[in-house]
């Protein structure tokens, strides 16, 4: 079923796997196919820099991601959907968990108290895969996190963001009928007020 969003020009359409996304009257996505951050933070304590100084290893050393800080236990979740590559722990990551989407993106979530998802799982945009921790090569509680496209570090904070998938072909042409028919009631309300009015 077609509903009107709270939007006048915004339709959600549940499709056949039985998720809703919303898009515009000509069937283009809103959403982005990432979250720009994939955690409710209280700030940022490390931004992404080509170098710096490592207040635990003492030496320069790239800091090739985004620290977040927030409280112990704080849900992380999947910046986009795709296939968890990696769900393990060692001595610098701590608990880890890395995500593969399309379009040659990796996304990097570290030093966790607790991973939520495990190797080979499928993953939605928005879902919890673990949880904020000082896990690792950690002083405090924070999520590292890192955005990867064919293998070069991007900054997360400024990357540009692929949008989600339009409407998939099968679905278009009914969207784009029920949409129209929706506009139309809308215009013929609109109409119709106006003449009342003109009419008092
Ligand atoms: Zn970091």
């Amino acid at each position: 079923m077609l509903t009107k969003g709270r939007h006048l020009k915004r339709y959600a359409l549940p499709t056949q796997k039985n998720n809703t996304s919303y898009y515009t009257p000509q069937g283009l996505n809103l959403k982005k196919a990432f979250l720009r951050a994939p955690i409710k933070f209280s700030y940022i304590s490390s931004g992404f820099k080509p170098r710096r100084f490592h207040p635990i290893l003492k030496r320069w050393k790239a800091h090739r991601g985004i620290d977040y800080r927030a409280k112990t236990g704080t849900p992380i979740h999947a910046a986009g959907d795709g296939k968890v590559i990696q769900s393990s722990y060692n001595q610098y990551n701590g608990k880890y968990v890395f995500i593969q989407h399309g379009q040659g993106i990796v996304t990097k979530y570290l030093h966790m108290s607790r991973r939520a998802v495990s190797r080979g799982k499928r993953v939605k945009q928005g879902q919890v895969i673990g949880y904020v921790g000082s896990t690792g090569l950690a002083e405090a509680p924070h999520l590292h996190y890192e955005f990867v496209v064919n293998g070069v570090h991007r900054n997360p904070r400024t990357v540009k963001l692929p949008k989600a998938n339009p409407i998939e072909q099968s679905e278009k042409a009914r969207f784009l009928i029920a949409s129209q028919s929706l506009i139309n009631q809308l215009e013929t309300r609109k109409q119709i007020q106006s003449s009342y009015q003109v009419a008092m």
